[in-house]
């Protein structure tokens, strides 16, 4: 199997109704049951349902490879990644988080993403049972983009899927949600939904992300400048001093222009979207 022909990774538009929320916090009223186990954002659960159904009617069964596959808080987030990661240095790859760099303790384990900077605690991603075995990749591969998911790592990680088309789903999903009376969530007027998890997140208007600014965005834009050595320390989501010069100092070495704004060609460039 060639890398080719899968590269399927295609940028994630967050749905609206994320913003103001911590990675890893959703109100239970942004949340659904996801078919096979666990919970994903409202949005994907109906991708992933739609999806699943189709895969059915083609004879390839799809289901998360377990509960804690879909939806991660924070919490369990931050308790899986202290199971694979030590800071203890041991020469294997490496993630930034709390200040600190973190080596998978296995070279052999999965990579799994800091706390608070994966898609699985957005509601977004699903990683799939089995995703590699070649009749499900290869339905996989044709059909993804339908119900609007994409893989993030490849060829690496054939299981893991993150729905991409935020508040725009594709036909099929948009058809699977009419049929399936799937309707959006009364924002603000569901119990919960102003939830201790909103207080003190996001300022980000969804466009250029800008000094002052803070939610999901800059925790992956800060991820992102990390993972090719401008950023240091622990991606908190707050755009401050530090992200400032981790921007500014990017921008420059790509030639993109002076000052702190991280704008559509610095986030295209990062694979963040506006
Ligand atoms: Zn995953």
């Amino acid at each position: 199997m060639s890398k080719v022909e899968w590269d399927i990774v295609v940028a994630v538009k967050q749905p609206a109704d994320l913003k103001g929320v911590q990675p890893g916090k959703l109100p239970e009223s942004l949340l659904r049951p996801a078919v096979g186990g666990g919970k994903l954002h409202w949005l994907t659960a109906a991708a992933w349902a739609a999806m699943v159904e189709a895969a059915k009617a083609d004879g390839v069964e799809l289901k998360p490879v377990s509960a804690g596959d879909t939806y991660r808080t924070y919490d369990s987030q931050l308790a899986a990644f202290k199971q694979r990661y030590t800071t203890t240095p041991n020469g294997n790859a490496t993630r930034t988080f709390e200040g600190k760099k973190w080596y998978k303790k296995d070279p052999k384990l999965a990579s799994l993403a800091a706390p608070g900077t994966s898609q699985h605690n957005t509601g977004l991603a699903v990683d799939v049972h089995t995703a590699a075995e070649p009749k499900r990749l290869k339905w996989l591969i044709a059909n993804v983009r339908k119900f609007g998911f994409s893989w993030e790592v490849v060829p690496e990680e054939p299981w893991h899927l993150r729905y991409t088309e935020g508040d725009n789903p594709p036909a099929a999903v948009s058809d699977w949600m009419a049929k399936n009376g799937v309707v959006k969530p009364a924002i603000g007027t569901t119990p919960g939904t102003k939830s201790a998890d909103a207080v003190g997140a996001t300022k980000d208007d969804g466009g250029d992300l800008d000094p002052g600014d803070s939610g999901p965005r800059v925790t992956k834009l800060q991820e992102e400048l990390a993972e090719r050595g401008f950023y240091q320390g622990a991606p908190d989501g707050q755009f401050g001093p530090k992200t400032e010069a981790a921007v500014i100092a990017y921008k420059k070495s790509k030639g993109f222009g002076e000052g702190a704004k991280a704008g559509k060609r610095v986030l295209d460039d990062l694979g963040i979207g506006l």
